[in-house]
């Protein structure tokens, strides 16, 4: 008998989705997971009952995170991801053949084992590709001891409660650039801003003390509910947010990908900001 699952994330909004099956549901050292097919979105993994993706609308998220920076760099070889445990980023950053090493530092080894065996239309086979390093521990304690430098460095976290809080905090902000090779990118998830406007207010507050340029971009994913995500952005060399259309498509060309909703004009359209996003940045 199907039920409705309805997020605990926001005070005074609810986006529910009703779950024809459960498929698992349970504790991990971190969190509790479950995972319950819709008929529109496909299997839909929570965490800690806030929706973390679907089969259905996952590539949104995941192609903008991965792909914008990855060509805006142009030549990136070693790329960071903390959190991102259901694969879908590791996924889309390993369609990059010049990508050389990707690290991947999950706090929790349960979604990873989970999600392999449950979405593997999520992270396909990318967790056996020798490129992958993958390490189990804090983001935060991470990026505190980190001796290697990344040219772009994701942040895949879930929303700042419970194990991601720290993830969101200028130390470790501060610690993540320290990460990065000389002009590397660093992106986040902020959020949906109308909804958890703070966030993103106070990530950029921290990406202007720290970068020599510091914006954020937008794409919607639907089960995101609210309006647009917002994905931080900051990188000592601007050039790399004015790489011009034509660039664009030629690296775009080059990586040879297919994306569903990734594309160079995107690209650039997603730091166009309405005007009650611009504001919320200081
Ligand atoms: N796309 C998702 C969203 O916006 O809700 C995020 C998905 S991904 C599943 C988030 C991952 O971040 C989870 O696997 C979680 O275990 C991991 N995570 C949370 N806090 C972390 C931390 N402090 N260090 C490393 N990984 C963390």
């Amino acid at each position: 008998m199907s039920r409705w699952r309805v997020e605990q994330l926001h005070a005074d909004f609810q986006l529910g989705l009703k779950a024809d099956k459960v498929l698992y549901d349970s504790e991990t050292d971190h969190q509790r997971l479950v995972v319950f097919e819709n008929r529109t979105f496909g299997r839909v993994l929570t965490l800690d009952s806030v929706v973390q993706t679907t089969e259905k609308d996952e590539f949104i998220y995941h192609e903008m995170l991965a792909h914008l920076p990855i060509l805006a760099h142009g030549a990136a070889k070693k790329v960071l991801i903390v959190g991102g445990g259901d694969g879908g980023m590791l996924e889309e950053v390993l369609k990059h053949a010049g990508v050389e090493k990707v690290t991947q530092v999950e706090i929790d080894a349960g979604v990873i084992d989970f999600s392999k065996q449950y979405l593997p239309s999520i992270c396909k086979q990318a967790y056996d590709d020798p490129r992958l390093d993958l390490v189990i521990a804090d983001g935060a304690d991470f990026v505190a001891n980190c001796t290697e430098r990344y040219d772009v460095a994701i942040v895949d976290s879930t929303d700042p409660l419970g194990p991601g809080e720290v993830l969101f905090t200028d130390t470790f902000y501060g610690k993540a650039k320290t990460c990065l090779a000389p002009g590397g990118i660093l992106v986040t998830q902020n959020g949906v801003p109308f909804l958890q406007g703070g966030e993103l207010t106070n990530t950029m507050r921290a990406f202007k003390a720290l970068f020599a340029d510091a914006a954020c971009y937008l794409a919607t994913v639907p089960t995101y509910a609210g309006g647009p995500m917002a994905f931080g952005w900051g990188c000592d060399d601007p050039a790399r947010r004015q790489v011009d259309q034509e660039t664009l498509e030629r690296r775009y060309e080059a990586a040879g990908i297919e994306t569903r909703y990734y594309n160079p004009a995107v690209h650039r359209g997603a730091f166009a900001l309405p005007n009650y996003i611009k504001e919320l940045i200081p």
